[in-house]
């Protein structure tokens, strides 16, 4: 219809008396996506909003329809007869996003004109999807704590062997450093007695010689193992270096560190090390902590009585 002015007042007619205007519209700023396509579901064109949809910046021209199709349109191209068939499109953005679009398939001259919109979902279908999604997060966080747990054990390895001395698995003396600073700040804070053994296998060298570094070796495997069965839990035996050992004392006065040094001499003397037909023994020098003392005065006094358990004969035990 055709006003005597010119104007139309239908929207057919103006749509017609305007098709640049329109087909720019459509092009451009549009909330319809438009895709051109061959017989085959390849992309011969599309407009500005299809592009925005899947997450593009340049046209796929050449590229077919399928690869950003997650559903629909799978029934192939040969059933799409007649001039208009609606489609159900669901497009996969980058990512896990998908994109729904409705809409219609024309036949044009000799290809396919898509046509869609987007559709909202409906609650049934949101639910399906956050529940799909949920499901998804539930498997990756099960994923992560389980490579959190492996990471946690992985450095709780580490750290065991950064602490350990490896032929014996005995505290080294690297961690022996950190416990003594922490036990002698509570001996201070406290006032609760601390004490010290410094241990040394009598003429160990010489088991070397007559027997051999292996013998040797399980020797110190063995002292060792006698160490940690005669303390306490709560003491802290660390091999100090090659065959001298430290024992902390937490809340042990002079009499105690002389009587648990005493089990420890008895205890290895009278063991049997099937590596060697000898005895071993060990001498220990005990000392008890002072207020004053430094960690260096502490275990020097410790070294000093070992010594003095040396000279006067070994296979004996000395209090400073
Ligand atoms: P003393 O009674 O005066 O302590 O004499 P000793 O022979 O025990 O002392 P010395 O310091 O002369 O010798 C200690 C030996 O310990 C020397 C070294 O080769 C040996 N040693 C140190 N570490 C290891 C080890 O890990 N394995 C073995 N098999 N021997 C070690
Ligand atoms: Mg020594
Ligand atoms: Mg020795």
């Amino acid at each position: 219809m055709v006003r005597d002015s010119g104007a139309p007042t239908d929207l057919e007619s103006l749509l017609q008396g305007n098709p640049e205007k329109v087909t720019r519209y459509l092009l451009s700023s549009g909330r319809m996506a438009m895709i051109l396509l061959d017989r085959k579901g390849v992309i011969l064109d599309c407009n500005a909003f299809f592009l925005e949809s899947v997450g593009l910046s340049e046209k796929p021209v050449g590229k077919s329809i399928q690869a950003f199709l997650r559903e629909g349109l799978q029934a192939g191209w040969e059933c799409i007869r007649g001039d208009c068939r609606p489609v159900k499109l669901t497009f996969t953005l980058n990512g896990p996003l998908e994109y729904f679009l409705s809409g219609h398939i024309l036949n044009v001259q000799e290809h396919y004109l898509l046509f869609a919109h987007t559709v909202r979902l409906t609650d049934h279908e949101m639910v399906v999807k956050l529940s799909r999604l949920t499901d998804e997060l539930t498997d990756l966080t099960r994923q992560l704590n389980k490579k959190n747990r492996e990471l946690e054990a992985a450095n709780e390895t580490i750290t065991r062997l950064m602490n350990t001395d490896p032929l014996t698995g005995l505290t080294n003396r690297r961690q022996l450093k950190e416990r003594m600073d922490a036990e002698l700040s509570k001996a201070r804070r406290h006032g609760h007695p601390l004490s010290a053994l410094m241990t040394d296998i009598d003429h160990f060298k010489s088991i070397n010689d007559t027997y051999g570094h292996a013998a040797g070796d399980a020797v110190l495997v063995g002292v060792a193992s006698i160490l940690r069965q005669t303390c306490r839990k709560e003491d802290i035996v660390a091999r100090y270096g090659g065959e001298e050992f430290v024992v902390l004392l937490p809340d042990s006065p002079a009499a105690a560190a002389l009587d648990c040094a005493e089990r420890i001499r008895k205890a290895i003397e009278g063991n049997v090390f099937p590596e060697i037909d000898r005895k071993v023994t060990v001498s220990l020098g005990a000392t008890l902590f002072a207020p004053t003392d430094t960690e260096d005065s502490f275990i020097g006094r410790a070294d000093a009585a070992l010594y003095e358990a040396k000279t006067s004969g070994r296979n004996r035990v000395v209090l400073k």
